[in-house]
């Protein structure tokens, strides 16, 4: 189950993680860069990859770099490392992912070194580890909220960079909300004192899937506004403003609704954090035109907010060709 082995690693030395110079990346000269303007994903192997799997994994890394920029046209840090290591067991692609909050940010695939390129774009693990890197967050509280993130994201960069449809992204979509929702056997707690303890109660369905309803509940809220706001441009304005120093959930929450002009952010924080069970969804996807029968979903445009549905999935004219 590879979402357990999901998670990112705290850190608390921080304050250096946005300050990185250009001079240490010149001096590397390394050949596996990949570019957007003047933003670069370094991608590092550990020993043992021949050329020839060199290759075809920095094909795969520039493939996932290009569905990151899906979300607001760059990346959300200027420069940072992905580092490639061998797995030694199993047949999985990618048995394992984790983002490294310090200076820079890196982010950790352990691969199989015999998967195929399209095996490994088809694995979920490398969307996920670089939606983390949309907030500057300091893994400290409220890991839902994080969690919740890269769980929500690595749906929509696969289908805006074309990995599946619009169906298949709501019903993955749906179907994470329904394994939240199946995981009762600590009702008893709420979200936040869970996710504090994830470690000792893995109620990881819970956790990252209650976490994605929170950022789709709030992506569809701004666009309600009909102001231009939206999740993708939220997280752009926060990159903007609030990158130089990680911030903790709450700071996070602060800052976004100080972005839109809105209590979106908080509110639903409040009712998340305190919540017993995955808060309730079904409405929520029937006004965006979202039915499901016996576990399938399929997709109308007359609900009222079909087009914000829509929008969601969509929003990928910012994609650049190389
Ligand atoms: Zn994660």
């Amino acid at each position: 189950m590879k979402f357990i082995r999901t998670f990112t690693k705290p850190s608390k030395l921080l304050p250096l993680l946005f300050l990185f110079s250009m001079q240490t990346l010149h001096a590397k000269d390394s050949d596996f860069l990949i570019s957007n303007n003047k933003q670069i994903n370094e991608v590092r192997f550990d020993k043992g990859f021949t050329a020839k799997q060199k290759e075809k994994t920095f094909q795969w890394v520039k493939y996932a770099s290009k569905a990151l920029k899906a979300v607001y046209g760059e990346f959300p840090v200027d420069y940072f490392i992905t580092q490639i290591k061998a797995s030694r067991r199993g047949s999985e692609p990618v048995p394992w992912g984790e983002v490294n909050r310090e200076s820079p940010s890196e982010v950790v695939l352990v691969i199989n070194k015999h998967a195929s390129l399209k095996q490994l774009k088809d694995d979920w693990t490398i969307y996920h580890e670089f939606s983390h890197l949309l907030i500057p967050y300091d893994a400290g509280d409220e890991r839902w909220l994080s969690e919740g993130l890269a769980s929500y994201y690595q749906n929509i960069l696969q289908a805006r960079i074309g990995m599946f449809d619009e169906e298949k992204m709501w019903q993955k979509l749906y179907e994470g909300f329904e394994r939240a929702r199946k995981q009762t056997n600590y009702r008893q707690h709420k979200l936040s004192y869970l996710s504090e303890n994830m470690e000792s109660n893995h109620n990881y369905m819970r956790i990252y899937w209650s976490g994605a309803l929170y950022w789709l509940k709030a992506d569809v809220a701004l666009r309600q506004l009909n102001n231009g706001s939206s999740l993708d441009n939220a997280l752009l304005k926060l990159r903007q403003c609030c990158f130089r120093y990680p911030l903790s959930a709450t700071e996070i929450i602060q800052q976004l609704d100080t972005l839109t002009n809105s209590k979106v952010f908080s509110q639903l924080f409040q009712q998340f954090s305190t919540s017993y069970q995955i808060p309730a969804y079904n409405a929520l996807l029937q006004s965006l035109g979202i039915q499901q029968r016996i576990g399938d979903i399929s997709l109308n445009n007359i609900a009222k907010f079909s087009k914000i549905r829509k929008a969601i999935y969509r929003d990928n004219n910012l994609l650049v060709e190389d």
